[in-house]
């Protein structure tokens, strides 16, 4: 069923929360609800479960039931994401780029098989997580880009479409006529006939972030992952962000467990934060204590004065998440307290609210 965008909206700001403890024990250590959970499970960002109670998290969990490869049962949830034009920071009715053009990013990978597949930068396809598979499944490589990714898309049977929907361009649009006062392009208040249907952008929000990352795990501990976006709204055209990098957008070793991230992709591919959280969770850390472990070394990293607040710390977003071989799971978000996640826990799909380092 596709969400109305005020379900969406609903879902990730409270509606059908799982309460959540998070303690620190004497030992220092982080306990989280998931770090009891065993067997299969799907986890998500917020947008993975809708307000009604379907969305990506159910979709995949009912193919893993099903008994497909967890690889093919994470990409047929979040196209269901990609699919949805209310939200503007996935697949069709993404943000576009600076000119105007969506550019999608999408990554995937097969535990089992150790192999990944992923697209950069690809026009007019509207499930680029889908081609990514395919380049997992049916070619030799790891990473297409550009051209090569909707041609490659194109020879799979992929569709070649539009996917700015009005709602995107008008939004696109005003962000563009207020870039400048000294453009040729009259911004709201030079404006004395503002077109009232054009979408509102808070100014002070002129970029957005967004993207579903989901990682699925079978009662036999095989894992996949996979991430994809529009990326950073009104980016430099060809920018890549870390939704396609494998590593840092996500990352499975069938041996530990699997890693994503949304947010600010430049300090997830600068702190490869994927491959981090899965490294982490190897060296014994629970899933939400390896997320944290993760965004504290990008805590560290982060030195550009521009990308800190008046206390020294990242000014940024940035949400990594965690998923066990043997269930457990966990999530955690570099600031403000609040940030869902989304659960499937092989009974019931819920948001359980995720760890931070500031609060
Ligand atoms: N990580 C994505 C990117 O930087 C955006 C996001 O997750 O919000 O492209």
């Amino acid at each position: 069923m596709k969400p109305d965008r005020r379900g969406f909206l609903a879902a990730v700001s409270g509606a059908a929360i799982a309460p959540t403890v998070l303690a620190s024990t004497s030992s220092g250590r982080v306990r989280a609800p998931g770090d009891d959970h065993r067997g299969k499970c799907v986890i998500a960002s917020a947008n993975g479960l809708w307000q009604d109670g379907t969305g990506c998290v159910v979709e995949a969990m009912h193919r893993i039931n099903n008994g497909d490869d967890p690889a093919d049962a994470v990409v047929a949830g979040v196209a269901l994401v990609e699919n949805d034009p209310d939200d503007h920071s996935v697949g069709y009715g993404g943000l576009p780029n600076e000119l105007g053009v969506v550019q999608l990013d999408s990554s995937v990978m097969h535990g089992p098989t150790h192999k990944a597949g992923a697209v950069a930068a690809i026009e007019d396809i509207k499930n680029p997580a889908a081609v990514a598979l395919k380049v997992l499944k049916y070619t030799d490589h790891a990473l297409l880009v550009g051209a090569g990714a909707k041609r490659f898309a194109l020879q799979m049977g992929f569709k070649e479409e539009n996917l700015l929907t009005e709602e995107a361009r008008k939004i696109w649009l005003r962000w563009k006529q207020n870039q400048n006062p000294n453009d040729d392009w009259l911004d709201e208040d030079q404006n004395d006939f503002p077109p009232p249907s054009h979408a509102r952008v808070d100014p002070d929000q002129p970029f957005t972030y967004g993207t579903i990352n989901c990682s699925g795990v079978t009662d036999d501990g095989s894992l996949a992952s996979c991430t994809t976006t529009s990326g950073l709204s009104y980016k430099l055209p060809g920018r890549v962000g870390d939704s396609p990098i494998i590593g840092a957008g996500m990352f499975v070793d069938n041996a530990i467990g699997a890693g994503g991230a949304t947010g600010r992709g430049e300090a997830a591919i600068q702190n490869c934060c994927s491959y981090e959280v899965v490294r982490a969770m190897g060296e014994g850390m629970s899933p939400t204590e390896a997320c944290l472990s993760a965004l504290r070394r990008v805590v560290t990293n982060t030195r550009q004065k521009r990308l800190l607040n008046d206390r020294g710390e990242p000014n940024f977003g940035l949400t990594l998440y965690a998923l066990r071989k043997d269930g457990a799971y966990g999530a955690a978000n570099l600031r403000g307290k609040g940030v869902r996640f989304a659960v499937h826990d092989g009974t019931t799909a819920k948001h359980v609210e995720a760890a931070t380092v500031f609060d």
